[in-house]
């Protein structure tokens, strides 16, 4: 973790954020805010910035909830046993390579620089992303982040990323925003720490095998939401501006049979109607555009 100009306090919204060692432990590292005294562990490189009263750390304050909702949607994701296959894995990097194909058609990809994975998991979002981009990966989930082989990774809540304003070309999402209850305000921040790009990626319930999976798993259930309606109606609230949707792709990462792969691999990506995933891509309003644009600039990073 070099470089830090870009992160704020999530307590207080400071900048003063200083890198600082426990005293008589100098291998333990974390960042302190100067402004407030909140510290910021890092463990195995990775930074973790997530908000005292955050749901992500509500086993360590509440008492369990009784209904799905974002401290269960964080359990979820904490436990080990969901047999994903690994980023490395064929169809994981088919499935990963077929849509950042198909997204860097429909904008201007090569205006991007720096970005930011939200809800980055172990990390195939990120590894496959364009070449030229350096990402910065973030997640809730300090066990995704301890397999996601990126360079920089935060642990962070997405309801209040640990970045100031403006701090990326591009803030992408995949498959994050079902697992969050507020998915526009999660927009809305996303929004906030961008310079101009916007994406989101989510699986399309007008799928049938989408449909049938949100159903049988509680974990899943908030797919049924995601309609095309409701992803522009989110996107609005967290006054982006909408450029492109469409309905793409039809592997499973995790879960398309290896015996059918090389078929399906094949099948163009543009799927309308069922494709299983809801592309949005969304660019910040012209006036927010042209204001007064973030003064510092990042090192290019590369993921491994
Ligand atoms: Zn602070």
């Amino acid at each position: 973790m070099e470089d830090i100009s870009d992160l704020r306090c999530v307590e207080c919204l400071s900048t003063h954020l200083h890198r600082s060692c426990v005293a008589g432990a100098p291998d333990t590292k974390r960042l302190r805010c100067a402004s407030c005294g909140a510290e910021f562990p890092v463990v195995d490189g990775i930074v973790r910035m997530v908000p005292r009263d955050s749901a992500l750390r509500a086993e360590e304050t509440a008492a369990p909830a009784a209904e799905l909702d974002d401290s269960l949607q964080a359990e979820y994701w904490e436990d080990d046993g969901h047999g994903f296959r690994s980023p490395q894995d064929p169809i994981v990097r088919c499935f990963a390579e077929q849509r950042w194909r198909y997204l860097a058609s429909r904008f201007d990809v090569a205006s991007v620089r720096t970005a930011l994975d939200v809800g980055c998991g172990d990390g195939f979002s990120t590894l496959y992303a364009p070449k030229h981009v350096a990402v910065t990966a973030c997640d809730g989930s300090l066990t995704m982040l301890r397999r996601h082989q990126g360079d920089r990774r935060l642990q962070v809540d997405a309801f209040r990323l640990p970045f100031q304003d403006r701090s990326f070309d591009l803030v992408f999402a995949w498959e994050l925003l079902h697992h969050v209850s507020e998915p526009h305000r999660v927009l809305a921040e996303m929004g906030r720490v961008s310079r101009r790009w916007v994406i989101a990626c989510e699986p399309n319930p007008v799928n049938p095998a989408q449909h049938l999976f949100a159903r049988l798993d509680p974990a899943h259930r908030w797919v049924l939401r995601f309609s095309k309606r409701y992803m522009l109606s989110q996107a609005a609230a967290a006054s982006l501006e909408v450029t492109h949707f469409s309905r793409g792709g039809c592997l499973f990462p995790n879960k398309t049979p290896r015996a059918i792969f090389p078929l399906l691999r094949r099948v163009p990506y543009r799927i309308p109607l069922v494709g299983i995933t809801n592309c949005m891509i969304a660019r910040l309003p012209q006036a927010a555009e042209s204001s007064t644009a973030a003064p510092h600039s990042l090192p290019t990073r590369r993921v491994a």
